[in-house]
């Protein structure tokens, strides 16, 4: 099992068995972000997309979660080339 030193909590944690989702955008997660403030994000987005109705099969809305778990996960910006 891997480590990672995650950007949002600061300290060395477990990292995640495999990207969380496609791309380069899953191995930014994989390589800065714990399984701990992973599963955290995944309850947040959960709420988030019943609080706001988010249609995952909607882009747009794909898009906005996105941002959202960028700004949340603090993950390291300048790779806004990734969104598709
Ligand atoms: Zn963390």
């Amino acid at each position: 099992m891997g480590e990672v030193h995650c950007t949002r909590c600061g300290v060395k944690g477990g990292a995640l068995e495999a990207p969380p989702t496609g791309g380069p955008l899953g191995q930014l997660i994989l390589n800065n972000i714990c399984r701990d403030c992973w599963h955290e994000w995944q309850e947040m987005s959960a709420r988030i997309i019943a609080h706001y109705g988010l249609n995952m099969g909607n882009p747009l809305h794909r898009q906005q979660l996105r941002e959202v778990m960028a700004d949340f996960l603090q993950l390291p910006q300048g790779r806004k080339s990734d969104a598709q």
